[in-house]
C-alpha cells in the first residue's frame, strides 16, 4: 500500500476533517493484523514508487503509463 503522508493531508482543506478521525490509521492496523493472520505481510511503499508503470512479472518499467488515461498495458518484454 502507498505510504500516505497523513500529516500533510491533515493540513489540506480537502482531506483535513476525515484524516483527523484516524480512520485510516485504524484501517491499516486491522489490515496488517489480518494479513499476518494469513502468513502475509503489509508493505508500505513510497508514494513516488512507479507501481503502475512496473510489470508485475518481469519488472519492466513502461514510461508511457505516465499518461493516467492508460489503465491497462501489455508488457513488451
Ligand atoms: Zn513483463
Amino acid at each position: 500500500m502507498e505510504d500516505l503522508d497523513m500529516k500533510a493531508m491533515a493540513r489540506s482543506l480537502h482531506f483535513g476533517k476525515s484524516v483527523h478521525d484516524n480512520g485510516w490509521g485504524m484501517f491499516t492496523t486491522f489490515l496488517k493484523y489480518k494479513l499476518e493472520d494469513q502468513g502475509k505481510q503489509l508493505i508500505r511503499i513510497d508514494k513516488w514508487y512507479p507501481s503502475s508503470q512496473t510489470c508485475s512479472v518481469c519488472g519492466y518499467k513502461n514510461p508511457e503509463t505516465k499518461d493516467l488515461g492508460m489503465r491497462e498495458w501489455d508488457c513488451p518484454n
